[in-house]
């Protein structure tokens, strides 16, 4: 190609892609001297969800911590009876004796409003509020519970989340859209019905939490499916008309890698779209699976949109026919896994640290050239090629592994660069 086709070629430049700004309001959620803000400028948030009996206080304590310490920065448990009411306080209590401040969101159903007015010191230990409109009550009873839920968050001031999911949609309201619906010229499909009954409701019972005193700002919605693309079409309708922050999730998401890479397709594209200001990943734990999943999968896509920074990333080549050995997976993985299980402790003592880029390579081909992009990269031998690995420290080659020991000791490398780097004596050097 001459040099004249490649400037015809090139025109303008490619923009760069970006998510959309956001245009939610701002909620703050504190528990102590721990403020989460959530929406506007603040960054898009992690939540999750205990899945112990909210009764046993230290089992449901222990995962809090657990998830926390993974990066949730808001923590949910099922309050569904007295006896789970009455164990919420003991649980904030044992998280604050082990120096856990995450605030704690109630999920309520059916009874939210007795639980809540009867034990005032689960309502106090609680950070948020989550109300299915769904399932407050039916007829007459529906608009006196729910207010007496807002009542409570009022007089402890706390922000409430209208969270309308699809499986517990309410029923009269569904009822009288198809009605409506009916006596149209044209009818709508009955998806576009469902899709107006989600919103709907969210929009009307956050607009009620206002006219009973709530300040717009604490009323956060979700519209939760199931579906990827029903969750996309919910999501743009509601965040066209309204501006409460919006908490995002694809609700029964599943297991596994189903549930992650819905989960991840549906987030993305909102997410870019500037839509969404928490997200939760519902995923169903597979047999012996940590319940950090989801936030480990929650962290992964904000990570990989560049909306957030959790842990230190680490590239890696898939394999090919030329890695006969499972050295360089068992590298990268080991290298995952170490940096992550660090993370807790490496967040206060070494800052800055989260963005930083490690490479792990199978061959030379991509190898050195993926390793110099990289913070810290080392490219591991492929068939044929000398048994020797190179390793590249701030794209420059630094020094070459060999032997049996290249795991561990580029493992060793990979901490005293962080030390240099993040560490405290750095500020002297
Ligand atoms: S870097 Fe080498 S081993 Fe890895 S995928 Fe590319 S060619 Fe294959």
């Amino acid at each position: 190609m001459s040099a004249q086709d490649l400037a015809c070629a090139a025109g303008q430049p490619i923009p760069a892609a970006a998510p959309a700004a956001r245009r939610s309001l701002q909620a703050r959620i504190r528990w102590g001297q721990r403020v989460v803000t959530v929406g506007g400028d603040a960054p898009v948030r992690v939540q999750s969800m205990t899945n112990t009996d909210t009764v046993d206080v230290i089992g449901t304590a222990i995962q809090v911590k657990e998830l926390a310490l993974a990066g949730s920065e808001l923590v949910r448990i099922t309050v569904n009876t007295p006896e789970a009411a009455a164990a919420v306080p003991h649980i904030r209590e044992q998280l604050d004796r082990m120096g856990i401040d995450v605030p704690l969101v109630g999920d309520f159903h059916y009874n939210g409003h007795r639980l809540l007015t009867e034990v005032p010191a689960c309502a106090e230990a609680l950070s948020k509020y989550r109300i299915n409109p769904g399932n407050v009550g039916k007829g007459d009873k529906r608009d006196r519970q729910f207010a007496q839920m807002v009542e409570v968050a009022l007089r402890y001031d706390k922000p409430v989340r209208i969270g309308v999911n699809w499986g517990s949609l309410d029923q009269e309201l569904m009822a009288a859209l198809m009605d409506a619906n009916g006596r149209r010229a044209q009818p709508w499909p009955s998806q576009q019905v469902m899709y107006e009954a989600l919103v709907t409701s969210a929009v009307e019972s956050a607009r009620a939490a206002v006219e009973l005193g709530m300040d717009p700002a604490q009323v956060l919605i979700s519209c939760k499916v199931s579906g990827v693309q029903d969750l996309i079409a919910v999501y743009r309708a509601l965040a066209q008309r309204c501006n409460h922050p919006l908490h995002l999730g694809l609700t029964e998401a599943g297991m596994g890698t189903k549930g992650t890479v819905a989960s991840a397709a549906a987030l993305s594209i909102l997410l870019q779209e500037g839509i969404g200001d928490t997200i939760r990943v519902s995923l169903t734990p597979q047999p012996g699976e940590p319940r950090t999943q989801e936030v480990v999968v929650a962290t992964e896509i904000l990570q990989a949109l560049g909306l957030r920074v959790f842990v230190p990333s680490v590239t890696a080549c898939p394999g090919c026919g030329r890695t006969t050995s499972t050295t360089f997976q068992e590298l990268a993985k080991q290298i995952d896994d170490f940096l992550r299980a660090q993370m807790p402790v490496w967040r206060a003592r070494y800052p800055g640290v989260e963005a930083m880029k490690v490479a792990v390579m199978g061959c030379i081909v991509n190898g050195p050239g993926e390793s110099k992009h990289a913070d810290i990269g080392i490219s591991l031998p492929g068939t044929g090629e000398a048994p020797a690995a190179p390793v590249f420290i701030d794209g420059e080659k630094a020094l070459t592994l060999r032997g049996e020991t290249i795991a561990a000791d580029f493992q060793r490398i990979v901490e005293d660069y962080i030390e240099r780097r993040f560490g405290a004596g750095r500020a002297a050097a």
